[in-house]
């Protein structure tokens, strides 16, 4: 790593995360932190106290009204499948949560606007900050990045001004705020190398959405460069030159222009790999929102659906039973024929987790997921009456995480057998052919599959937790981070055994973690025999792109021998050597080496 006193040094090379592909080069614009402003916080008397909450109400009007303005701005320059990506911030700005809990605030303690948002905004992001799932970790960012707007305005401040950017750059950040990325014009941003955040962070899952190359977590690229610095990024290999020469720029260009050369795949072309093997591409959804986007990238129907998502912002209160049928009804009806996967409430453990429950010891292993929904029966039945009334619309499943016995199995299918005749019993209209599935996380599940294909509608394999246990590596540690290995070996062997007991079962087989999003790990898990993916909806295109590029026979005896070698670099290695020789068109141009 280089440090501050090299600063003028040329070809400086950092290493990050490899957030989101493509290469860009140009020129450095970098953002200071986006300013803290300071603000007065003061009590109020009793007859100011309405003067306060209707500044309040104000500025979450004003809010939304420029978020608004902003989106329909996303919609008009990039299309409407990117506008979504503020649907998270609006939402908040109307739910009912936020608002009222803020002037609760004023009213019971007498303060003013300010200290009431900072007081409200601060304890939700705490609280999200307290969990270990990254992803939900990540998203105390999107509250800090709606308390900053309501400051703002209540300050009469005007926000850092980038929309008027009118050169080509690469944005260098600590780290990029949703909303200031949705202000940017976008015809002038070539990428963006931020100092921190990892692979779920905002940076990465918006650069991916936009498809903008990225890297993340370089943790001190700040410090390295100054605005109008030469910069070039390469979002495939997580790799930035800072002040490249000539014949670096050079390589990094001739790769620019290779991918370019690569047309987006349609979404209306399937699947399909050179010997006409095809395979289903599915979306993994968190947020409704999410919806519009299925169509435009192509998803067939949603392999994954975090239903989790629905309590975002809102707990210890559960959301009822008709707003999840509200949620569910859209994805049934957004889906239609294809389909969605309803997974069970993953809470608990490092995730969110459910009022009364004390933080446990080792919570990865603790009370989560299924285990929790069979705990707390109420909650599952009121999930499963649901789905069951939403599944009238279109065609559900649900998929019940992190099953490691088969009496799990068995008891969920008793309680869904009952709540479908309880419902029957009293009359209440549903759609009773609702498969079950079971995900595959936990190593005890992945061997024993062939009983769990037996008594399961199908099988989803979850690769972001079967690596984390299969190796016994926190999937959100950085400290062990080095050995999360989705490419390890035994990651391979395992999802191979699957495919296998799986075929032979005649089950349906689907595989929903990261490794999906990722072009070479998903040709990699096609040549295992996986025949259905589930991905971020934004990662669709390319990832056909690199079906559509290989041959499924090349592909298997490529994976025949991967599965041989002793290590995920050994893996890596074989794989970079030998897809760019198999499938140039699209290899060639992902290729990561820079020389
Ligand atoms: C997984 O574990 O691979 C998965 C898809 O679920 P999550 O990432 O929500 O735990
Ligand atoms: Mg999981």
């Amino acid at each position: 790593m280089a440090s501050s006193n090299n600063r003028r040094l040329r070809d400086v090379k950092l290493q990050g995360l490899a957030a989101s592909p493509g290469v860009a080069v140009g020129r450095v614009l970098r953002l200071d932190e986006r300013g803290r402003h300071q603000f007065y916080y003061y009590t109020v008397p009793a007859s100011q106290v309405s003067r306060e909450v209707s500044r309040l109400l104000g500025a979450f009007a004003e809010a939304r009204a420029q978020l608004e303005e902003i989106k329909s701005r996303v919609a008009r320059e990039l299309g409407y499948e990117h506008s979504y990506i503020l649907d998270a911030h609006l939402m908040m700005l109307e739910d009912r949560g936020l608002p009222v809990e803020v002037e609760q605030e004023i009213r019971t303690r007498k303060i003013n606007a300010e200290w009431a948002v900072r007081d409200v905004t601060d304890r939700v992001i705490n609280a999200y900050k307290q969990v270990s799932d990254v992803y939900l970790r990540e998203r105390a960012s999107d509250i800090e990045d709606v308390a900053g707007r309501l400051l703002t305005i209540l300050s009469g401040r005007t926000e850092f001004e980038v929309s008027t950017l009118d050169k080509d750059v690469v944005l260098v950040a600590k780290d990029i705020w949703p909303s200031t990325i949705a202000e940017f014009n976008f015809n002038h941003v070539l990428g963006f190398a931020t100092d921190a955040g990892g692979m779920t962070s905002h940076a990465a899952i918006i650069a991916r959405a936009l498809r903008v190359p990225a890297v993340v977590g370089l943790h001190d690229v700040t410090r390295h460069v100054r605005s109008g610095d030469a910069i070039a990024i390469d979002g495939a290999a997580g790799e930035v030159t800072l002040r490249p020469s000539k014949g670096v720029i050079r390589g990094y260009v001739e790769k620019r222009d290779a991918q370019r050369r690569l047309r987006p795949a349609a979404p209306s072309e399937p699947a399909e790999t050179i010997d006409g093997v095809r395979i289903t591409l599915r979306a993994n959804v968190e947020l409704s929102g999410e919806i519009e986007s299925l169509a435009l990238f192509g998803a067939e129907g949603i392999g994954l659906y975090r239903s989790e998502f629905i309590f975002l912002h809102r707990l210890p209160e559960l959301p009822s039973e008709d707003e999840q049928y509200e949620v569910y009804r859209g994805l049934a009806e957004a889906t239609g024929e294809a389909g969605a996967n309803i997974r069970i409430f993953d809470l608990g453990g490092d995730k969110l987790t459910l009022d009364g429950f004390e933080p446990e010891q080792n919570p990865a292993l603790g009370l989560r997921a299924i285990r929790l929904s069979l705990r707390t029966e109420h909650v599952f039945r009121t999930q499963l009456r649901a789905v069951l009334r939403a599944n009238l619309h279109g065609r559900l499943r649900v998929v019940l995480p992190l099953i490691s016995t088969i009496t799990e199995l068995r008891e969920a299918k008793r309680i869904i057998a009952e709540v479908k005749s309880e419902m029957a019993d009293a009359g209440i209209e549903h759609n009773a052919s609702l498969p079950v599935g079971v995900m595959i996380e936990v190593p005890a599940a992945a061997l024993m599959a062939e009983l769990f294909a037996r008594e399961a509608d199908f099988l989803s394999i979850g690769t972001n937790d079967l690596t984390q246990y299969l190796l016994a590596v926190d999937r959100a540690n950085e400290n062990v981070a080095h050995l999360y290995q989705p490419l390890h070996p035994a990651v391979l062997r395992t999802i191979a055994h699957l495919g296998r007991t799986a075929q032979a079962a005649e089950v349906p087989l689907e595989l929903c973690g990261e490794m999906a999003a990722d072009p070479v790990q998903a040709v990699a898990l096609i040549g295992l025999g996986i025949r259905v993916l589930s991905l971020a909806p934004g990662s669709i295109p390319q990832v056909k792109n690199a079906v559509r590029s290989v041959e499924m026979t090349s592909l298997t005896d490529l994976m025949s021998r991967a599965l041989k070698l002793s290590s995920a670099s050994e893996v890596k290695e074989l794989l970079e050597k030998e897809l760019p020789r198999q499938a140039p068109l699209f290899f060639s141009a992902l290729a990561t080496k820079t020389s």
